[in-house]
């Protein structure tokens, strides 16, 4: 965005914050940046969850045995807590 634009941004959508320092603004940056870090990695760990409870539901749709089987099965078991 052009700086005359961010200006106008600034003083029309945040007039509470158009006086304050350079320094508030570099500290938002990095508490967004940190935020945005904070926020990549649950993200992944949530996808890896997601993945072994995909390729373990996986597995025991191939086996063609109840889902309970994934309690008692000592293969499926190990699997599961390897990832
Ligand atoms: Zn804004």
């Amino acid at each position: 965005m052009k700086p005359s634009k961010l200006l106008r941004h600034l003083n029309a959508k945040h007039p509470g914050v158009k006086d304050k320092s350079l320094e508030y603004f570099e500290r938002k940056k990095r508490e967004h940046e940190g935020q945005k870090k904070f926020m990549r990695a649950t993200t992944s760990i949530k996808e890896n969850a997601l993945r072994a409870s995909y390729l373990v539901a996986n597995r025991i749709i191939k086996a063609k045995k109840p889902f309970t089987i994934g309690e008692s099965c000592p293969p499926l078991k190990t699997f599961a807590v390897n990832f």
